[in-house]
């Protein structure tokens, strides 16, 4: 099963997926976390998705479909996959077509989480991300049981820079002009498009998750 996790940013992708991963033992791939992790590790791809991360803008195509192209090398082949943050431009959705096919998958399932846009900035106001394993928590929602602490994996948790103000507003408009005409993209594709109200509480939310895939 390839599932494809579409929604701006703050409505709480990571959170949803990374639940749904650990409990049915899917692989969750996020181009965000990936990118981060090269950044990091100071990698050449790293130093070259910074400026564009730093202003909210999306990463070109070509170094993103490279970046995934590779991970995928090291998931194993009958493994389910929630991608989170990509596709995010009509051109990732259609090479990534092109890598499934190659390991004979399709995307099965594009789930579209929706909140409104005071919603999505209280969110990205009080989230808190983990460097480490990419786990993301809430001050007010789903705060870590230790303060500053990553429940899954112990590294201290950071305010994206990102997440700031000026570049939510901005990558909430290039959500809106780049990767919202996905949906209807997928809608005239052989997957099945669900929405999923992601307004209500976590628990609530993963409930319509799991029952959009099917599990
Ligand atoms: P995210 O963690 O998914 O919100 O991604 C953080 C930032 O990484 C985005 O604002 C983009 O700059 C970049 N990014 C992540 N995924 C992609 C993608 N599929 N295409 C282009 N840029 C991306």
């Amino acid at each position: 099963m390839v599932v494809i996790l579409l929604g701006p940013p703050g409505v709480g992708k990571g959170t949803q997926a990374v639940r749904l991963a650990d409990s049915v033992g899917w692989e969750h791939v996020s181009t965000g976390d990936l990118l981060r992790a090269a950044r990091r590790d100071g990698t050449e791809l790293g130093q070259k998705a910074q400026g564009y991360m730093d202003a909210g803008e999306l990463v070109p195509d070509a170094l993103i479909l490279d970046l995934v192209r590779d991970h995928l090398k090291g998931v194993a082949p009958e493994a389910g996959i929630i991608f989170d943050g990509f596709p995010r431009t009509t051109a990732q959705a259609e090479k990534l077509d092109g890598v499934l096919q190659g390991t004979r998958r399709r995307v099965d399932r594009v789930v579209v989480f929706e909140a409104s846009d005071d919603e999505l900035v209280k969110r990205l106001a009080g989230r808190r991300s983990c460097p480490q394993c990419g786990a993301v928590f809430n001050v007010h929602f789903t705060p870590p049981e230790n303060e500053g602490k990553c429940d899954r994996c112990g590294a201290a948790l950071v305010h994206r820079d990102d997440d700031q103000p000026d570049t939510v507003l901005r990558r909430l408009v290039v959500y809106r002009e780049q990767t919202a005409p996905l949906i209807e993209w997928y809608g005239h594709s052989d997957a099945k498009v669900v929405p999923v109200s992601a307004e209500a509480g976590v628990d609530e939310v993963q409930r319509s998750f799991r029952k959009a895939v099917g599990r």
